[in-house]
């Protein structure tokens, strides 16, 4: 049986992260815990954080690191991921997490940080082009069209260009993004757990070397 694998991933919309936390997950065999899809989830089935959080959520106000840290350690405690280990995604967000995380897996630390760094053009670029099925989620984009114009080859649903993904929106939202992530990126890099990956190149290419930098890092911790 592969080795698992504890994993954070980094990357800013339209960076490839998605397409590479599925692909990764898959190799090692490791739960793919979104916190984004946990609160959504959570929200939707009105459990008592889903409650807690929207509340939080609809009077604009962010959620205390305290409860996505309580809702990652939970999901963190269950077997797969105490067995196999696990890969974050959307989590750490802030300094006060990244700490969390650390002493919640102080016993098996994490193997590294991947940071998916794509020039802003570039991204720009893929988001503006990004059309998506209303129905099923599927991503298309104006170069890598549906078969038969735009309704899906999945499901047959409509595939449209998003709302907020205009050069304008976008641009809001990789501020923003930059500004949050820069103190992790520091953090890790200061605890020598960084590993900035080119992810401008197709995916198949950044999958590959993904996989061969983990390979390393898990070969040095065994010697
Ligand atoms: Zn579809």
């Amino acid at each position: 049986m592969t080795a698992g694998v504890r994993l954070v991933v980094l990357g800013k919309q339209g960076a490839g992260k998605g397409t590479q936390c599925v692909r990764l997950s898959h190799r090692y065999a490791v739960p793919h815990i979104s916190t984004g899809d946990m609160l959504r989830a959570a929200v939707r089935e009105q459990t008592e954080l889903g409650l807690k959080a929207k509340t939080l959520m609809d009077s604009g106000q962010l959620l205390p690191d305290e409860l996505i840290m309580g809702v990652v350690a939970e999901r963190l405690g269950e077997r797969d991921a105490r067995t196999r280990g696990f890969l974050l995604d959307g989590f750490p967000r802030t300094i006060g997490q990244a700490e969390m995380l650390e002493s919640t897996v102080a016993e098996a630390p994490l193997d590294c940080v991947i940071d998916l760094e794509v020039p802003t053009e570039l991204v720009m670029n893929r988001l503006v082009s990004r059309r998506v099925c209303t129905a099923c989620g599927a991503i298309y984009s104006t170069s890598q069209p549906p078969i038969h114009g735009w309704v899906c080859d999945n499901c047959g649903g409509e595939v449209i260009q998003r709302k907020d993904d205009t050069a304008d929106a976008i641009m809001v939202r990789l501020q923003a993004y930059e500004k949050e992530t820069r103190p992790l990126i520091e953090f890790y890099r200061d605890r020598g757990l960084l590993e900035t990956i080119d992810g401008s190149e197709d995916p198949d290419s950044v999958f590959a070397v993904t996989v061969a930098i983990i390979k390393k890092r898990q070969a040095d911790q065994s010697r």
